[in-house]
């Protein structure tokens, strides 16, 4: 058998919904136009000086809040390395700052995430569990959903023996809006294979997140 055939067929898949995504989607003017539209709405004037450059300004930074989109996380897994002379313990990369964006406000969720696992036969680079983040994270998201999506990655591509994920975040549509409660955070948590199942390898990932 196969053993890397899901991860294609998972790849392939993702490639089809790029182009999805990509067959019509709004190009550049038309989103400047929305935005020229929202600083009208606001009551101010989108053509004074100071607003002129705005929507041009704003459609560079949304392309960076969701460049997510156009990143597959399971290839960015691909490379694992399996000279790691049985190394089998906890690998836990700790408080990975992220910056997302809440699908129901478009606000700014600032946070962290833990990303521990227990490799079996294979580890991956530290630096690409971050940009599994990341990935993610610049997207539309709630925090629930992203939680789950970044363990489920891992586990489906690397197929470690235990993967936790821990988010810690605060919502600006909360701090800054709403209910106005500034200084509270939310934590989520993804626990998967021995991550779930054994109590002492949930305990020392716990301990090694606070
Ligand atoms: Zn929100």
């Amino acid at each position: 058998m196969n053993a890397s055939l899901p991860m294609r067929v998972h790849v392939l898949e993702t490639a089809r919904s790029f182009d999805r995504f990509r067959i019509g989607r709004p190009d550049r003017t038309d989103v400047e136009a929305a935005f020229q539209t929202i600083i009208r709405w606001t009551g101010d004037d989108p053509e004074r000086d100071g607003l002129i450059e705005t929507p041009a300004r704003m459609a560079r930074a949304f392309e960076e809040f969701f460049s997510g989109y156009s990143q597959d996380p399971a290839v960015i897994l691909q490379k694992t390395f399996t000279e790691i002379d049985g190394y089998d313990e906890m690998i836990v990369l700790r408080g990975v700052p992220f910056e997302s964006h809440c699908e129901h406000h478009l606000a700014p969720i600032i946070g962290r995430a833990w990303v521990g696992y227990v490799p079996s036969g294979r580890v991956v680079g530290i630096s690409k569990l971050a940009r599994v983040v990341e990935a993610f994270a610049k997207r539309l998201q709630i925090q629930e959903r992203m939680t789950a999506q970044i363990a489920n990655t891992i586990d489906e591509v690397l197929k470690p023996q235990g993967i936790g994920v821990i988010i810690k975040a605060s919502h600006h549509c909360m701090t800054t809006r709403g209910v106005r409660k500034p200084d509270t955070d939310l934590v989520t948590s993804r626990m998967l294979g021995c991550f779930r199942d054994d109590p002492l390898t949930r305990r020392e990932f716990l301990s090694l997140t606070n």
